[in-house]
């Protein structure tokens, strides 16, 4: 009776053992010669491509198919597999499925492995390795077109443009020859350089001035911080048409449209597509919704401090857009468009204060809140810290070393990109 148990207990370690040192995480539990022939079939999803489709490919039993497909449908329907995502499948000897793992997401696998009596299926988190990174470019054309055109960097460039919105205007305050250097954190798998996390910090230097960014979490939230320890956040955007709502109507690879202002009169005007969406600037109340005269379809918004905000021109006005709803900063009121007197699709941007119009682009606005003085040494040493990682970052180097036009913001140290 103790030799049986000492060789159960024996086999339970070498289990635990293979177990944890397995390709996929885990073993088979059959037994005889075809245990040791497992082979891996992996790929990514093609476009219209089904889970079926794999199977036929690769000879196997459609019984199995059947029973996956059950087993995970609390899960995830496999009957919608993602085009680009990537999977893989373990099958023994007689071409019997063992596991098949397919990514759900950027955040979770979906992993089924067989059991004794069918397939056991579950959600799995990705574990993500962070490293920390150093971007940087010089705008030539556009923000996007700097970081270069693939969705990672398209999100980096979303992430950056939300970061300093109350700063700067990405769709049309750039400057050729702006400069632009990130710190950010690069999530990795299997040594895979997978996507960005957050942007730690960001200097943006536009038109000569020079913003800085600085995450830092106090109690359960992190902010953007500026080089004194002041939020970033303003009562109002720098403008209302949201760099990353126009440009994420433009795929990728496409010239981002950079829009042109101008100021005919007291308020601002953005030449713009019709039916790009227009964001209010800040937090407030709306106080008129509707046709009036030639300012076409107008919104008219109510702020603390006496500030009112107009968009004029609208094409049509934002859904709930009507008198007395509060709206929060960023939330679309309304599309770009020509109603009123207007010769092409524009918004009319106007701000007032106490009813005197006042310039929206050069207003000095107040700031959000400062960082409490408890936090101040904890911040100043976390600033320190990546400022002078900042300043380790040359892109007038990099640019100068010959960097394609695909990824000239790509540093040395970046990493690999998933194509
Ligand atoms: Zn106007």
């Amino acid at each position: 009776m103790k030799k049986i148990l000492t060789v159960a207990i024996f086999m339970i370690v070498i289990f635990l053992t293979v177990r944890g040192n397995g390709p996929v995480g885990h073993t088979p539990e059959g037994t005889g010669p075809e245990q040791d022939k497992y082979k891996e079939i992996s790929g990514i999803i093609k476009k219209g491509e089904t889970l079926f489709d794999i199977f036929k490919k690769y000879g196997l039993h459609a019984g199995e198919f059947f029973k996956i497909r059950k087993a995970s449908a609390d899960i995830h329907r496999l009957g919608e597999l993602y085009p680009g995502q990537p999977y893989r499948i373990i099958v023994d000897g007689n071409n019997r499925i063992n596991t098949l793992i397919y990514w759900m997401d950027d955040d979770s696998v979906l992993n089924i492995t067989r059991t004794g009596s069918g397939f056991c299926a579950e959600k799995k988190a990705i574990e993500y390795e962070k490293r920390i990174l150093h971007r940087g470019g010089v705008i030539e054309d556009n923000l996007i077109a700097s970081m270069g055109n693939n969705r990672e960097n398209l999100m980096l460039a979303f992430q950056l443009s939300d970061i300093l919105a109350w700063d700067v205007d990405f769709a049309s305050d750039l400057r050729r020859g702006d400069v632009f250097k990130v710190i950010v954190e690069g999530l990795y798998h299997d040594g895979e350089f997978r996507k960005y996390g957050n942007i730690l910090s960001a200097e943006f230097i536009n038109d000569g001035t020079v913003y800085r960014a600085y995450r830092f979490g106090h109690g359960d939230k992190a902010d953007y911080y500026d080089d004194r320890g002041k939020s970033l956040k303003k009562i109002f955007l720098k403008a209302p048409l949201s760099f990353r709502r126009i440009s994420s109507g433009f795929s990728p690879g496409r010239l981002h449209p950079i829009l042109k202002i101008f100021r005919p009169h007291h308020g601002v005007d953005y030449a713009a597509p019709a039916g790009t969406p227009v964001s209010v600037s800040g937090d407030g109340t709306v106080v008129f919704s509707g046709c009036r005269g030639g300012y076409g379809n107008l919104v008219v918004v109510r702020h603390r401090n006496g500030y009112r905000t107009y968009y004029g021109h609208l094409s049509r006005i934002g859904s709930g857009i009507v008198k007395g709803e509060h709206v929060e900063q960023g939330r679309v009121v309304g599309y770009v468009g020509a109603t009123g007197l207007a010769t092409g699709p524009h918004l009319h941007y106007e701000m007032r204060i106490h009813n005197e119009a006042v310039n929206p682009l050069t207003a000095n606005l107040p700031r959000g809140g400062v960082l409490p003085k408890r936090s101040m040494a904890e911040f100043g040493r976390l600033r320190d810290g990546m400022a002078a990682r900042l300043a380790s970052i040359t892109p007038a180097v990099l640019v100068a070393a010959g960097k394609g036009p695909a990824e000239p913001g790509k540093t040395a140290d970046a990493g690999a990109y998933r194509p």
